[in-house]
């Protein structure tokens, strides 16, 4: 136990309200001015009890009912704290409700009431009862807390698992003393300190006003990572589809281009032949499962290491890196027939996809090696739609070598 006798007392009680005053004031500060979440005021309000406990304490002697009022608020405290975390954790499906909180604290207070009314002079007594619903109350609330959802990810919620296990030990010696002495009528004022007893309540207070504002913080940075990252999908993806949009695929694929070896990629621009008029004649939600139905039957047909990206209305792109040509065109008519396969499974409007294929050459650059893929596909427009045109670079100019007709009628 502490021996802090050689300390002035009342200097020291004031010294140790004053923390507890200061302690809470943040605490209110910070919810009145930063975000903060369901189950916040909770923990404030948790404070605050404590402080007022401490107070009460003081005057102990003052009126008959500042001890209780005292030991009330003081075993509320890992109860209140309970009920913040329940609400901050809302999605955790915690084994009890939260009235059994408020249940369990009645029948340890109402135990200490019994006590202390029964023998108000039996200081073991009541120092034994008060220690055992404390103990119960921290080890109730380590079970709880240790039933969140994710306590393990958390390093703060450990902390507290921790502390309240540490605070229920810590008791122990103090409930086996007050058992000791129970039934002395004595005022023995070694079983109750009044400096120690504050300074118990100051750590617990400090301790935790720390691990509230830290769990506070802990969530602000797991929402901003979250927001982040969903804007980052909005800004990198087409919703529609769920692929890469024109912007992202650049920034992907020229970093793809620089960690391929020199000319050995190839890139395919591909567009939906006569999707205007699917969209004229089936609406415009036909012409959304038309983009999605293309859209998944490339990704399914590319290799994880393929890019894939939507750069327009019905027009898509792919890189795909270490692919001939010839390669690609194979590539491009599995794409057609599984499309063709899935939509007739699903029923949709009919469709005809037209390539445009490339190799890159060494040196050559991502927007280059786009604009000739997309004559070639111009050149597969022209000739008719419904097939693969591979162009190749001579002298800076697109030569159309190749051309694969998949047979499928055009719209
Ligand atoms: P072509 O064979 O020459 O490619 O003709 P096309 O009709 O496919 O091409 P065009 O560029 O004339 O029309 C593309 C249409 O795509 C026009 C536009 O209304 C439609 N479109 C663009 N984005 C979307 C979309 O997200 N959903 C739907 N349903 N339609 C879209
Ligand atoms: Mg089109």
């Amino acid at each position: 136990m502490f021996h802090l006798e050689p300390l002035h007392t009342p200097t020291l009680a004031l010294v140790l309200g004053l923390v507890l005053f200061t302690a809470s004031g943040i605490m209110t500060l910070v919810g009145l001015t930063q975000r903060t979440y369901r189950g916040y005021w909770w923990w404030t309000v948790a404070q605050w009890a404590n402080t007022i406990s401490a107070v009460a304490l003081l005057f102990k002697d003052a009126h008959p009912v500042m001890l209780p009022v005292s030991v009330l608020l003081s075993l509320q405290w890992p109860l209140t704290m309970l009920g913040g975390m329940r609400r901050f954790y809302v999605r955790s499906n915690l084994p009890t409700e939260p009235w059994v909180d408020y249940f369990l604290l009645f029948i340890g207070f109402s135990g200490w009431m019994w006590v202390w009314l029964a023998n108000p002079d039996d200081v073991g007594a009541r120092v034994a009862v008060f220690s055992l619903v404390n103990i119960c109350g921290y080890l109730y609330c380590a079970w709880i807390v240790s039933c969140i959802r994710d306590w393990r990810q958390s390093v703060y919620l450990k902390v507290i698992l921790f502390f309240l296990l540490g605070g229920a030990i810590f008791q122990v010696p103090r409930m086996l003393t007050g058992m000791a002495s129970w039934g002395m009528t004595v005022h023995d004022t070694s079983l109750i300190q009044l400096p120690s007893a504050m300074l118990g309540l100051v750590i617990g207070v400090m301790f935790s006003v720390y691990m509230c504002l830290l769990l506070t913080y802990e969530r602000t940075e797991h929402d901003l990572r979250e927001s982040h990252r969903q804007l980052r999908v909005l800004a990198d993806f087409d919703m529609l589809t769920q692929v890469p949009n024109r912007r992202h695929f650049n920034e992907i694929a020229s970093q793809t281009m620089r960690l391929c070896s020199p000319g050995s990629a190839s890139l395919m621009l591909f567009d939906i032949d006569h999707f205007k008029q699917i969209n004229d004649e089936f609406g415009h939600g036909a012409g959304d499962e038309a983009l999605k139905l293309v859209a998944g039957g490339a990704r399914k047909m590319l290799r994880s290491r393929d890019l894939l990206g939507r750069i327009g209305g019905d027009e898509f792109i792919a890189l795909l890196p270490e692919t001939s040509v010839n390669d690609a065109l194979h590539v491009a008519d599995r794409m057609v027939r599984h499309v063709d396969t899935e939509r007739l499974a699903l029923q949709q409007a009919p469709l005809s996809l037209s390539f445009g294929v490339v190799q890159v050459m060494p040196g050559e650059s991502l927007p280059e090696a786009t604009h000739r893929a997309d004559q070639a596909l111009f050149e597969a427009k022209r000739q008719g739609r419904s097939r693969a045109v591979a162009a190749e670079a001579t002298d800076g100019e697109a030569v159309f070598t190749s051309t694969r007709p998949f047979g499928m009628s055009t719209h």
